[in-house]
C-alpha cells in the first residue's frame, strides 16, 4: 500500500528544502496542496510531474477522501502546505486522521517550522515550551487566551500576522508583566531579525521603527518565574474584570 509523504517546504530560503522531501516531490504521482497555485512554481522548479489536488482548511474531508482512495489504488500522495510543517498552524491534520483510520501508511518528514527555527534561536533558559500558534483576533478573546496562559512555566510560542502584532504585544505585556520577549521576524528570509527584549517595553520598541512590524512573526514569551504563579493569577484577574470580561 502506498504511503501519505508529510512534507515540509522552506518558510523562505529554498535551500531548506531536504533533500528526502526533493526526491519524494520529483517521485510521487500526487501532490495534497493547501493552494495548489502557491505551491505549483515550487513542483515546477524540482520538474516534479506529480499532479495536484487541494488540501485546505475548507475542504479536509473531501481531500482526505480522495486522498484514501488514490492510497488505496497504489498511488502515493505527498502533503504539503504553503511553508513549512503541514499540521502546525496549516491544514492537514483531519487528512492525516483519516489516511491512518484507513489503515493506510502516514511517512512523516523533518524539516522548516517557523515556531522550532525560532525557539533554536531564542536563548531563553526555559527547559519547556509550550506552542499555542495564532491567537483569537477579537481583543477579549485574545487577551482571555493569554490570560489562561499566564501561569506556565514554560516559554510560550505564538504565531502573529503583522497587523496584529502591536495589539497582540501590548495585551502581552499587560496580561504577562515583567517577562522577556523574543520576536523572531522574517526567518530565513532577506530582512530575518531577532530580537529579545523586555515584554515592558516591547510596545514602544515595536512603535519606534515600522519596519519592526513589518513580515511574519515568532513571538516568544519566557515563562512565569517560580513562584509567581499566584500573584499573578490575581493581577490578571483583575485586569479581566476591569475590562468587563
Ligand atoms: N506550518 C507553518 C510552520 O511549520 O511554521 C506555519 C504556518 S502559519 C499559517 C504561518 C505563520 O507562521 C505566520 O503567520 C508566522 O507567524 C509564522 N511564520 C511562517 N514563516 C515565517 C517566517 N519566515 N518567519 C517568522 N515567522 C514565520
Amino acid at each position: 500500500i502506498a504511503a501519505l509523504y508529510v512534507v515540509p517546504t522552506p518558510l523562505g530560503n529554498l535551500g531548506d528544502l531536504t533533500r528526502r522531501a526533493e526526491d519524494v516531490l520529483r517521485s510521487v504521482p500526487w501532490v495534497a496542496c493547501e493552494d495548489t497555485r502557491h505551491s505549483a512554481p515550487l513542483l515546477k522548479q524540482l520538474g516534479a510531474r506529480a499532479k495536484t489536488l487541494p488540501a485546505h482548511q475548507h475542504n479536509e474531508h473531501e481531500a482526505a477522501a480522495r486522498i484514501v482512495d488514490k492510497l488505496r489504488a497504489g498511488e502515493a500522495v505527498a502533503l504539503v502546505s504553503d511553508a513549512g510543517t503541514p499540521g502546525i498552524s496549516d491544514p492537514g491534520a483531519r487528512i492525516v486522521a483519516a489516511v491512518r483510520a484507513a489503515g493506510c501508511k502516514v511517512v512523516p518528514l523533518p524539516g522548516a517550522c517557523a515556531a522550532t527555527t525560532a525557539l533554536s534561536a531564542a536563548g531563553l533558559a526555559d527547559e519547556h515550551f509550550l506552542f499555542h500558534g495564532f491567537l483569537p483576533s477579537k481583543a477579549g478573546q485574545r487577551r482571555q487566551a493569554l490570560a489562561e496562559l499566564a501561569g506556565h512555566a514554560c516559554a510560550l510560542v505564538f504565531y502573529e500576522a503583522p497587523h496584529r502584532v502591536l495589539d497582540t504585544v501590548a495585551d502581552m505585556a499587560a496580561v504577562f508583566g515583567e517577562r522577556t520577549l523574543v520576536v523572531a521576524r522574517e526567518l530565513t528570509k532577506l530582512f530575518e531579525n531577532i530580537d529579545s527584549l523586555p515584554l515592558t517595553v516591547a510596545v514602544d520598541w515595536f512603535q519606534a521603527d515600522p519596519n519592526r512590524q513589518r513580515g511574519e512573526f515568532v513571538l516568544i514569551v519566557s515563562g512565569a518565574p517560580p513562584g509567581d504563579a499566584g500573584g499573578e493569577g490575581e493581577r490578571i484577574l483583575r485586569l479581566l474584570l476591569d475590562e468587563g470580561l
